[in-house]
Order: C-alpha cells, then sequence, then structure tokens
C-alpha cells in the first residue's frame, strides 16, 4: 500500500481519537494542508466541489470530521436520517465554523406526497433549526420516482420562495428510481438547478442515464451521483466487500459527474474514496474486477420497478429491496427501519402466496429477501441508530 495512505490513515486515525482535545479541526486541516481533491463545477450554479462529498445518513462523527479535515466540503443529509439526529449532528459540527467554508444540502422526504407537498415549508423549517444555518445550499426534494412528483407545483412554489429568500441557494430532486426520465422531466420543468441521482457500475441502464446527464450537463444543470458503491457488499453475510476505490472511480470517468456523495462509515472506506478521488484512473485490473462482479447477483436493487406489476398483492418490492440493501449491503439498519416503517405492509407479506411470481431483473428472490427485512418492524427505532 502508498507509503502516505498509511500516514494518513494514522493521522485520520489519531485526529479522530484525539480530535477536540489535541488537534482542533482547524489545526487538523492545516496539518494535513487541505491537500485540494480535484474540483469541477456544478453546472450554472458556478459552485467548485471536490470531486468527492459526504452522504451522511448516519452518525459517524470521527468519520466526518476526518472527512472535512482531509478537504472534503460538500455534506449532504435528509430530514428523516435517523429521525432527525443527523442533521443536529452536522449542525453541532458546523457551528462556529464559517459558513463560506462548507457546502450544505438536505433533502426534504415524506412518503405520503400530499402530506409531503401541504407540510414542505415546515419541514425545512425544522431542518433548518437542525441545521443550526441561515440557509442550506442544495436543498432536494427527496425520493423522486415520476413525473408528477418532479411538477408538483405546491412543492416547487415554496422551494422557489425559499430560493428568492436566499434561505436556499440551490434547488433539486434526488432519485433512485427512474432517474433518466426524471432528469428529463426536470429540465423539460426548467426550475431545477441540481439532480441528485444513483448512479454506479452496476445499473443496468447506465446508457438512458449517460444520455440523460449529457442533456443535462448542455443545459447548466448540475449532476451529482450518489450509491456508487452498488450495494456494498456482494453477500449478505458481509464476507465480500465491494472494491470501494474502484467502483468510485468507475463513477469519476463520467466528467458529467461533478462530485460522489459517498456514504463512509469507517477511515478505511474514507481513506478508500479519498484514494480513488486524486486518482480516478480505472487501472486493468480494477476494470476486470467490476466486470467481473457484474456477473454476479449482487445487493443493488436497479430500481426499476417491474416488480410492482407483477406482485398481485402490490407490495411496494423496490422500496423493500432498496431497504434490504441498505440493512445487508451498507449495514445501516436505521435507513432500513425508516424506510420499511414508511411504507404500508400486511401484517404477513407473501404470506398469501405459494409462489412468488415475481422475475426480478437483478435475479433477486425477492419473497426470501421481503421475510428477511420485514422483521426489522419487530424491532423499535429507537434500537436502531
Ligand atoms: S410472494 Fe411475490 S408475488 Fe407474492 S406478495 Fe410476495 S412479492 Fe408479491
Ligand atoms: S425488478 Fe428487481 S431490480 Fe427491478 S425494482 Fe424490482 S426488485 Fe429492484
Amino acid at each position: 500500500m502508498n507509503k502516505n495512505i498509511v500516514n494518513r490513515r494514522h493521522f485520520l486515525k489519531m485526529s479522530a481519537s484525539v480530535a477536540g482535545i489535541v488537534l482542533a479541526p482547524e489545526i487538523a486541516a492545516a496539518a494535513e494542508g487541505k491537500k485540494g481533491l480535484p474540483r469541477r463545477t456544478l453546472g450554472k450554479t458556478g459552485i467548485q466541489l471536490p470531486v468527492l462529498s459526504m452522504g451522511v445518513s448516519s452518525n459517524h462523527l470521527p468519520v466526518l470530521r476526518a472527512a472535512y479535515n482531509s478537504g472534503v466540503i460538500h455534506f449532504d443529509t435528509a430530514n428523516g436520517y435517523q429521525n432527525g439526529k443527523t442533521e443536529e449532528m452536522l449542525g453541532d459540527f458546523f457551528a462556529g465554523k464559517p459558513r463560506d467554508s462548507f457546502i450544505l444540502s438536505t433533502k426534504i422526504y415524506e412518503k405520503d406526497r400530499q402530506r409531503l407537498a401541504q407540510g414542505f415549508a415546515e419541514k425545512f423549517e425544522t431542518s433548518m433549526k437542525r441545521l443550526k444555518t441561515d440557509y442550506v445550499d442544495i436543498l432536494y426534494y427527496h425520493d423522486v420516482r415520476a413525473v408528477d412528483e418532479v411538477n408538483c407545483q405546491p412543492i416547487l412554489d415554496v422551494m422557489l420562495k425559499l430560493k428568492k429568500e436566499g434561505r436556499v441557494k440551490y434547488i433539486g430532486v434526488s432519485t433512485h428510481s427512474n432517474e433518466a426520465e426524471v432528469i428529463h422531466t426536470m429540465l423539460d420543468n426548467g426550475n431545477y438547478d441540481v439532480a441528485l441521482a444513483a448512479y454506479n457500475f452496476n445499473q443496468h441502464h447506465s446508457a438512458q442515464l449517460d444520455a440523460a446527464f449529457e442533456r443535462a450537463v448542455k443545459a447548466g444543470m448540475g449532476i451529482i451521483g450518489m450509491k456508487a458503491m452498488a450495494g456494498g457488499f456482494l453477500d449478505k453475510e458481509h464476507t465480500q466487500k465491494i472494491n470501494g476505490k474502484a467502483a468510485l472511480k468507475w463513477v469519476l470517468q463520467n466528467p458529467q459527474i461533478t462530485t460522489v456523495l459517498a456514504g463512509c462509515t469507517s477511515f478505511d472506506e474514507l481513506d478508500e474514496c479519498l484514494e480513488a478521488s486524486n486518482n480516478s484512473q480505472l487501472t486493468g485490473k480494477e476494470k476486470e474486477y467490476l466486470a467481473a462482479v457484474n456477473r454476479r447477483t449482487l445487493l443493488y436493487c436497479q430500481g426499476c420497478r417491474v416488480c410492482t406489476a407483477q406482485c398481485p398483492h402490490h407490495l411496494p418490492v423496490p422500496d423493500l429491496m432498496r431497504a434490504y440493501m441498505y440493512h445487508y449491503g451498507y449495514k445501516n439498519p436505521a435507513m432500513a427501519h425508516e424506510t420499511v416503517m414508511g411504507l404500508s405492509l400486511p401484517d404477513h407479506p407473501c404470506g398469501q402466496c405459494a409462489k412468488c411470481t415475481v422475475t426480478c431483473t437483478a435475479g433477486f428472490q425477492v419473497a426470501k429477501k421481503i421475510k428477511d427485512i420485514a422483521r426489522i418492524r419487530e424491532t423499535p427505532g429507537e434500537l436502531m441508530a
């Protein structure tokens, strides 16, 4: 392994273990030299972002601090993560730091879209209190998958008003299902500045996504990637981790992607991401590795929604598969719990079927996975952190 990386890992671990006692973040940042990760411009917003950003969905403060000290400046969260505790953690972390030294984005979500439209402004105010800031740089309507959601005028009206007031610099949507159509609709709509989209080496529809990104970039819309690790692990038992360096490099090979949200929860993962960000050229071995992995069934749900029409009991199979990936792939039971608890499920999902009629395009045995993930409802949310 590269000696500098080993040294940096040692430094990061040290800075985390003694942070706030010996090394203030500013001192640590100076020591690290804010080496300057490569930057790209986020469309017409003009924001120059390091190619690596942090998707903060759980409360790993030492890793967050290490990322900041390593030159990451863009941190993204959502109102529902850890029941709002993640927004609170970010608010505490950035309190007292110059506001122009970091880029903050959050996403507003509620499963019931009608209630979301009515309560969007209120939810934003709650997020602002937690984040302890006067403005967020990017505000997203979260988990958008349909044309009518992109064009939801009541939500757009609130976002545009907040933008006019300067409480939000730019607006966008986040999407991990039907992403290409969502982005084309955003462009037709004309009001959006940024799209946050799932993008990774394992997607079957990457050609459609590339075409949507190309059109977006030409129109000046910024594109931010997420779900780069395609599930994180190859197996439910966590014995085979996906090579994060190769996965991140694959995304960064596309110059249309300004930056990638990485959900690092350990120093090793952060190190992998920093290394890939500083040199995003895929090696021959990494290309071979990704091709071999792509021949297998991963934990990543394509979000294609083919299964929804095949299930006679109308189970939200893609959402359940995404929750499964959060739990068994990304090791984030809180996010899995939050996702499952937001769904309307019968007491015994799949209990009425002698044989499952769903043929998943990713090769999942969905009934078996649903049985595994639905059990998460039996555990109280507060035990999931
Ligand atoms: S077993 Fe298959 S078809 Fe039946 S409810 Fe479950 S997912 Fe739907
Ligand atoms: S068919 Fe499979 S990959 Fe496609 S959305 Fe359904 S579960 Fe996901």
